[in-house]
């Protein structure tokens, strides 16, 4: 195992070569250290910007063992690792942040909202489902309307689908074809908040300012930051981003949705253990941005400033959108962040802008 805190001149692993492994790798090339990617794709937007790439499948055994050799901390930009991909980075002697428990729970929604209210950090009530059976009995238990989502592998808003009446049971289990499931209560929120937060190799504990965010068709389309919050909702977001930190031993930053009921009652959506797409505004309106910070944890670095000194419109650029980045760029408060993607795929994210202005 390497010796912390890892020295500039150090090597970084980044399993995931996105937009997100792409921001990633330019915070830690700031600090001085030296990234490779493991990404299946050639010339992916982290690898073009990275010291090195390794061409293979998240699982493959080979690509795993030399990446866990030649970086002496290993991080990653999605949440879908498999457990058998960090036990073999961990084997090969890198420190591998966040851990596996982190993962186990952010892959799992029942495990996920479990392990959430078993912290005091409330979800919505919810049911697990494994049979149109359990799906009825969901239904009547918590009313309806009420949303079905897969346990595994969704996101923005894929493998979910509302059910309105308990006679649509056998549709909407159809719907997600059979795979187990979570019946979750309806929210009966006023807005969609997140919380950025981070935490050091020592239990270090720093969070960012609320964000607000907007979605499209379940994507992220922009977040207001920081967020206008009552006190109370404020340490209520702080209170539920240590909780989950703490209660998984977690090293890095993670992203947490919540619900906003008022009055200060937040419940928890869902938690992504990385750097989130909600956070993008700490890079114009703070002075270490969620990248900078996921990296000093990771490296077992002092944790940066959440402060922030402007207040910022992030949004995303879907598509050809990215197409209006001459008028972006001429925005004179706006700052553009392009992630290098050569083909611009309807709805597939390119980049975004941070609208930056006076706190
Ligand atoms: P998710 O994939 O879990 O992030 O859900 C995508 C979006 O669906 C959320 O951002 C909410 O707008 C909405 N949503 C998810 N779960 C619920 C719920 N239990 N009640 C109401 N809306 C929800």
């Amino acid at each position: 195992m390497a010796d912390l805190p890892l020295p500039p001149g150090s090597t970084l692993g980044i399993l995931g070569g996105g937009q997100l492994g792409r921001m990633l790798s330019q915070a830690a090339s700031r600090l001085g250290f030296n990234v490779v990617i493991l990404d299946p794709e050639e010339n992916s937007p982290a690898g073009r910007v990275s010291q090195g790439q390794v061409i293979a499948a998240y699982d493959d055994p080979t690509a795993l063992q030399v990446l866990g050799r030649v970086a002496q901390a290993v991080t990653f930009e999605f949440e879908n690792v498999p457990a058998a991909s960090v036990q073999t980075l961990v084997e090969s002697g890198a420190e591998v942040a966040p851990g596996a428990r982190a993962l186990a729970v952010a892959q799992d929604r029942v495990d996920e909202k479990t392990f959430l209210n078993s912290v005091g950090a409330t979800t919505v009530d919810f049911a697990a489902v494994d049979s149109v059976d359990d799906l009825v009995a969901g239904l009547e238990r918590l009313g309806v309307p009420a949303l079905l989502k897969t346990r595994r592998e969704g996101y923005d808003g894929k493998g979910q689908v509302w059910v309105r009446a308990v006679s649509e049971a056998a549709d909407a289990w159809n719907a997600i074809d059979g795979k187990p499931a979570v019946l979750e209560a309806k929210a009966a929120f006023t807005r969609e908040l997140s919380v950025i937060a981070a935490r050091g190799r020592d239990g270090q504990v720093a969070v960012y300012p609320l964000g607000e965010n907007i979605h499209e068709g379940g994507v992220l389309r922009t977040t207001l930051a920081p967020a206008k919050v009552d006190r109370k909702t404020d340490a209520r977001a702080r209170e539920i981003a240590a909780a989950i930190l703490n209660g998984l031993d977690y090293v890095g930053v993670l992203g947490v949705e919540l619900f906003d009921l008022g009055k200060g009652v937040l419940l928890v959506n869902e938690i992504a253990p990385r750097v989130h797409n909600t956070g993008h505004w700490t890079q114009d309106g703070c002075v270490c941005d969620q990248f900078e910070q996921h990296i000093r944890a990771v490296a077992g670095w002092p944790l940066g400033p959440t402060e922030p000194h402007a207040r910022v419109e992030m949004t995303n650029l879907l598509g050809d959108e990215v197409d209006q980045w001459t008028a972006l760029a001429a925005e004179p408060d706006a700052r553009l962040h392009l992630y290098g993607k050569a083909e611009a795929r309807p709805g597939r994210k390119m980049a975004h802008v941070n609208r930056v202005s006076k706190l």
